[in-house]
């Protein structure tokens, strides 16, 4: 699906909503949660808007592939990949999701409980 007007992701990454950017090129887009969690919590998006894990197909093996190694690599960046921090992607309402455009959480620098609520 091309980007939406009405989805929140396509928007802030059109720039149409201000959000405190963290990393972009021509297929990702990295912005800090308004709402953090953990004192790192940053979401990484492709700029393709898929809705959720659900409607991937194989064509998104690497933009997923992507996403991934952002996030890593942004954890780097913080000083948190040493001791560890945590990627979710939620995946429709009953785990949780709230904006249908793909994005990974990634969480660190405290201490982070298992099993997640
Ligand atoms: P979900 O619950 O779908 O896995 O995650 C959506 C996330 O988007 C939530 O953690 C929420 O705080 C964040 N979020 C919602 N609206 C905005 C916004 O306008 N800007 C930013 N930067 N994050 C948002
Ligand atoms: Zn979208």
């Amino acid at each position: 699906m091309a980007s939406t007007s009405d989805c929140l992701f396509c928007r802030i990454i059109n720039g149409e909503i201000l959000a405190s950017i963290v990393y972009k090129d021509d297929r990702v887009v990295a912005f800090n949660d308004i709402n953090p969690q953990a004192p790192t919590h940053v979401l990484i998006v492709p700029r393709r808007h898929i809705a959720s894990l659900n409607e991937l197909s194989t064509e998104d093996d690497g933009i997923v592939g992507e996403v991934v190694r952002r996030a890593a690599a942004i954890a780097k960046e913080r000083g948190i990949a040493a001791g560890g921090y945590r990627t979710v992607f939620n995946t429709n309402a009953g785990a949780g999701q709230t904006v249908f455009h793909i994005h990974l959480h990634l969480l660190g620098g405290r201490r982070l409980t298992w099993p997640p609520g």
